[in-house]
């Protein structure tokens, strides 16, 4: 027997030749917050343990469960996987387990990838079908574990709220994680159309222990499709799942001869401190290995917004043009045209009369004034317009590719048709070029889609997918649009998702430095699969600055701030102190204002073009780059409520500090993180409504920093300065 032993600076790999059985051997991949091991059983592979270094580990004690049968020709054939040592491989950056049925022929490669020196470490599980025919398998989950726990281990259960249409009064998660606990947190691209509907999370959840370290893990769900996280305790048992949501099942997805099924690829990993603790890892994290280089190389980015939906769907060349004059004097980094531009649904021609020359002449008239160019376009809705070039709901080829049939005297809403369902490669061919038209014809330096885009459910029975359960099928209009729910609902957005990024992958590549924002009806989107296809997110439908806080506040947890767009809208502002609230409460992130700036007065105008040059100048830097701290509880409207950015590397930061609508408490002290006890800071408050000061990095710590602002619905930005 020999054993070889290599080391390395992520990895411990040994392989053992020879008498040893490959059930021994064990593989390990590390980054600077994850410690993960892995064994190679002889017929499913392991997750043995995760660690973040120096605090204890979780083992886990179950492995991983593969599925155990196929459907060919309609009957069942039970899967039997063996491990194949000469396919499998491991370095120190990749752990690559394959095992392989021999009848039915088929091959799973169980992947765990190091992406950054840093943060945690990905996940994938892909089945290849080597029949030469086509069969179907049941739903193969991308991860699952049983952590062994002590019996009375305390334990807090993370989670977060997307923004959809609107913040809900909790949006973030910290619950006990006691014996008993059961929870399930669902992703899809639909959350949230009824008021009954559960409150979609973020695919991402983290567990920590209350000690000293506040340590533990969390995993995340790189996909838009329909994904889940289960989350389950029983006594010293802690079983989590994360993947493809098997309801409403059972899931069923076709492989024809050597086609690959890819569930949905998670990241699993380790940190200390806290929540924040694993933010201040998890934004760079997503920003290096999901973000898009040539967006984050732009020194503009996040960029400053003009949006025309202040003035709704009545926007036309001359509201255009004026709004272009405006952007520029305001300083704003791009004008960007929202709803109310285009001939019809389905129809995304310019209205001939609101622009009688063109969109591209828009284009070219902001680009002359020094700004980049956005446009809102809904591209996979069908409407009813007869125009040539125009997607005709009412076109048989069409028809074939929405999600089910619509009545004879269905009407589209204003700016919401019927979706077609991009997993049909026709579709999908049809809204490629029609993408890629759009970024080309109308000079687009931005293109932000909208309304579903990704199908739900679907009635059809010769799409790729699954066909739906004719006993178990709903089908509601919400908007205008009709919804499919059936058991083929998760291998539906299976599908359509994966051609979504397709075309969104392809029209990066051919127009690079384009930028996508990706909203559905609001933040329904927010997810890492959008994450790694797009470039920012509207994080929510509701633009005042409450929800704007509030959803800022929970989507800000797990995804760069960059990337978190809030638009500002029309709020009564009596006093300038409250017209400076509203701007800030949505310039923590992405910037975008979408008010009628021409009806502001002298004063308004003037103290918007300050905030913007002042956003310009020394926010977006620490917006880009800085740790974020959440210094306050949620926003509740009423008390105060602040949000701490630090770059330790700059030795810079800033707190954005908000007093609520309460009459009473007119000042407020929030303690600060990341500083170094010893050091000593320079506090600057902006609008000198205290003087400026020194301050010990334990004062500001444990005393904390003293806001006073009398005026309910009022606002200052702290600077802060290492002092040498
Ligand atoms: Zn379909």
């Amino acid at each position: 027997m020999k054993l070889r032993v290599f080391h390395s600076a992520g990895v411990l790999l040994i392989v053992l030749l020879g008498s040893l059985s490959w059930s021994q051997v064990r593989y390990g991949l590390r980054t600077a917050d994850t410690d993960l091991l892995f064994e190679a059983g002889a017929s499913s592979p392991r997750l043995l343990s995760l660690a973040f270094p120096g605090q204890p580990g979780w083992r886990n004690r179950s492995s991983e469960p593969l599925i155990p049968f196929v459907e060919m020709s309609g009957k069942q054939v039970p899967v039997s996987w063996q491990l194949v040592p000469q396919s499998s491989q491991a370095d120190s950056a990749h752990v690559d387990l394959v095992y392989e049925s021999a009848t039915p022929h088929l091959r799973l490669t169980w992947e765990w990838r190091v992406r950054q020196t840093y943060g945690p470490i990905e996940h994938d599980v892909r089945i290849e079908n080597l029949e030469s025919q086509e069969i179907w398998i049941p739903l193969q989950s991308t991860l699952a574990f049983d952590w062994q726990l002590n019996a009375h281990e305390s334990l807090q259960h993370w989670f977060v709220e997307k923004g959809a249409n609107s913040p809900s009064p909790i949006g973030t998660h910290d619950v006990s994680l006691d014996d008993g606990y059961k929870w399930t947190g669902t992703s899809s691209t639909y959350g949230d159309i009824h008021e009954h509907d559960p409150r979609e999370i973020i695919p991402w959840t983290l567990v920590e222990r209350p000690d000293s370290a506040h340590s533990g893990w969390y995993v995340g769900i790189e996909f838009s499709g329909r994904t889940s996280i289960a989350v389950e305790r029983k006594q010293d048992s802690l079983k989590v799942t994360a993947g493809l949501n098997p309801d409403p099942g059972p899931f069923g997805t076709r492989l024809k001869a050597g086609e690959v099924f890819e569930a949905p690829t998670v990241f699993l990993g380790g940190f200390r401190d806290g929540p924040d603790g694993a933010g201040n890892v998890l934004r760079p994290w997503v920003r290096a290995v999901l973000g898009n280089p040539l967006t984050w190389k732009d020194p503009n980015y996040p960029l400053v917004v003009n949006n025309s939906w202040g003035g709704g769907m009545e926007v036309n060349e001359d509201i255009a043009l004026r709004m272009i004059r405006d952007s520029a004097e305001l300083g704003a980094d791009m004008f960007h045209v929202d709803a109310g531009w285009f001939r019809g649904v389905g129809d995304w021609y310019p209205h001939p009369q609101k622009f009688p020359h063109g969109l591209a002449a828009i284009a070219d008239d902001a680009h002359k004034h020094g700004l980049r160019f956005g446009l809102w376009v809904d591209w996979t809705q069908a409407g009813l317009s007869t125009e040539h070039g125009a997607l005709n709901a009412r076109d048989p080829k069409v028809r074939d590719w929405m999600v089910t049939d619509i009545p004879t005297n269905w009407q589209p809403e204003p700016f919401k048709g019927q979706t077609i369902d991009l997993g049909v490669p026709e579709a999908k061919d049809w809204a490629e070029r029609e993408v890629e038209r759009l970024v080309t014809d109308y000079h687009l330096d931005m293109l932000e889609h909208d309304g579903y885009l990704v199908a739900h459910g679907c009635d059809r029975v010769d799409h790729p997918h699954a066909a739906p359960d004719p006993l178990n099928k709903c089908i509601y209009k919400d908007w205008g649009s009709y919804f499919v729910d059936s058991t083929n609902s998760t291998d539906v957005s299976y599908h359509a998702v994966r051609a979504y990024y397709e075309i969104y992958s392809q029209t990066r590549g051919r127009h690079p430095g384009l930028l996508f924002e990706i909203c559905n009806d609001g933040g329904r989107m927010v997810d890492f699969g959008s994450a790694a296809h797009g470039d920012y997110f509207s994080i929510t439908d509701t633009y005042d600055p409450l929800s704007n806080r509030r959803a800022f506040y929970d989507t800000s947890y797990v995804l760069p701030a960059a990337m978190l767009e809030s638009y500002v809208e029309k709020w009564p502002t009596p006093s300038i102190e409250n017209f400076r609230y509203m701007l800030r409460s949505g310039m923590m992130g992405w910037f975008t204002i979408m008010l009628d700036t021409t009806s502001w007065s002298t004063e308004q105008h003037t103290a918007a073009r300050q905030e913007i040059d002042l956003y310009k100048k020394e926010l977006r830097s620490l917006i880009r780059d800085a740790d974020l701290y959440h210094i306050s509880a949620r926003p509740d409207g009423v008390h105060w409520d602040a949000m701490q950015y630090w770059d330790p590397k700059r030795g810079k930061g800033v707190v954005f500090a908000f007093h609520g609508s309460s009459e009473e408490e007119k000042a407020h002290a929030f303690q600060l993180h990341g500083l170094k006890p010893n050091a000593r800071y320079r506090l600057v408050f902006h609008d000198h409504s205290a003087s400026d000061r020194v301050a010990s990095g334990e004062e500001l710590a444990t005393g904390g920093l003293n806001v006073s602002l009398p005026l309910p619905n009022s606002s200052e930005l702290i600077f802060i300065e290492g002092v040498e």
